[in-house]
């Protein structure tokens, strides 16, 4: 067991960063590049775990035991900060205070690391704040940025930054992780491994839990049901309904570990009344979560435009013949008679229209306006 353990499919990653963190002096920005949900931020965590260790030899470095290995991996360590934004990119009130943050000395380990989440929702002003405090950093922090691709950031930023590139993890790695690490059953984690894309967290919430196993159920089913204009609209509602109960699903479990992971850390006691000092901490800890939960939404709300394109793109499979695996191969059924009763052109019409409510999501119109929009293209 090791920091790089739940990195599945990442060997070439893991030798890279492996070996940084044995190296004395880091190069003190990086990149890591990798589609949704390959693990981007679990790498940079274990990455700041190796760098943190407490092992006396270097190459030892990221041994998943340490105090300083545990805190980094389960976000509890006070010299890693996570810049996450609840907004749809961040502010440059937000990124200057943690650029002002990254000033200060470690408070116990060797580095101070900053961790950006979705590097690429910045503005380019707002980027080049960041620029500045990665040209020019303090002899002891180190900067993480995390996006989907090197082009998604600014070539400013892009060149001063030693890329990471995480790939797609194959189908099988993702499912064995969720077996050995969450205890999963095997048919649902391959299950979920492939609904999924390989998408790490999807997978996971699909292969641990039947409600969120069902939600999905009724996205995928529902160009099935759709048979006129009053079906279309019904089904906007359910769409909306829907990527909200998933949201607050996935924030509920994540915030109670979190806090059961703090309260550890912290040496609360296990009963009675919370020392003060604690108290603070966990309502700076509640702050967050809160500023989260917006942004949760909006994530649950294109991942529910995600599945209902892996409907699409399966029966474009089948009008296609290109016999492909299927990514709902649980309906193929149900996927076949709905190829052969539309055309090829037909179905690229209609992922058109999700990808259209996508992009129009990403903009803040009104989701109930947009899945009513595309619900009726799908007709
Ligand atoms: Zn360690």
């Amino acid at each position: 067991m090791s920091v790089w353990t739940d990195l599945p499919g990442q060997g070439a990653v893991v030798e890279q960063l492996s070996r940084a963190a044995a190296s004395e002096r880091p190069t003190h920005a990086w990149l890591f590049t990798g589609p949704p949900g390959s693990g981007r931020t679990n790498a940079a965590r274990a990455f700041a775990a190796a760098l943190l260790c407490e092992q006396p030899d270097p190459d030892a470095r990221g041994c998943g035991r340490c105090h300083a290995c545990h805190t980094a991996l389960n976000g509890s360590n006070a010299d890693v900060m996570v810049m996450v934004t609840e907004n749809v990119s961040f502010t440059i009130q937000e990124v200057r205070e943690w650029v002002a943050k990254a000033q200060d000395k470690p408070s116990s380990g060797r580095w101070r690391i900053m961790i950006v989440e979705d590097a690429d929702r910045m503005a380019e002003r707002t980027t080049n704040v960041l620029l500045k405090a990665i040209e020019e950093p303090p002899p002891r922090t180190i900067w993480i940025l995390c996006a989907p691709s090197p082009a998604d950031v600014l070539v400013t930023i892009r060149s001063r930054c030693r890329p990471v590139g995480l790939r797609t993890p194959p189908q099988q790695d993702v499912a064995d992780l969720l077996i050995r690490r969450d205890g999963a059953d095997p048919a649902l984690a391959e299950f979920a491994a492939r609904v999924s894309q390989s998408h790490i967290g999807i997978a996971r919430r699909l292969a641990m839990d039947e409600e969120a196993r069902r939600r999905r159920d009724r996205i995928v089913r529902l160009p099935l049901r759709l048979r006129g204009v009053s079906d279309a609209v019904v089904a906007a509602g359910e769409l909306v309904e829907i990527s909200n109960a998933d949201a607050a699903a996935a924030s509920e479990a994540r915030n109670e570990a979190e806090r059961q992971a703090l309260l550890q850390t912290l040496g609360a006691p296990e009963t009675g009344t919370l020392p003060p000092a604690i108290r603070s901490q966990l309502k700076q800890l509640e702050e967050e979560q809160k500023r989260r939960a917006k942004r949760a939404v909006s994530d649950s709300l294109d991942r529910v435009m995600i599945d209902l394109t892996t409907f699409f793109r399966d029966v474009l499979t089948l009008q296609l013949g290109t016999g492909a695996q299927l990514i709902n191969e649980q309906l193929r059924s149900e996927l076949e008679a709905y190829a052969g009763k539309s055309t090829p052109e037909q179905t690229l019409g209609r992922m058109d229209a999700i990808a259209e409510a996508r992009r129009r999501l990403s903009t803040n119109v009104s989701p109930v306006l947009a899945m009513e929009a595309m619900a009726v293209s799908l007709l």
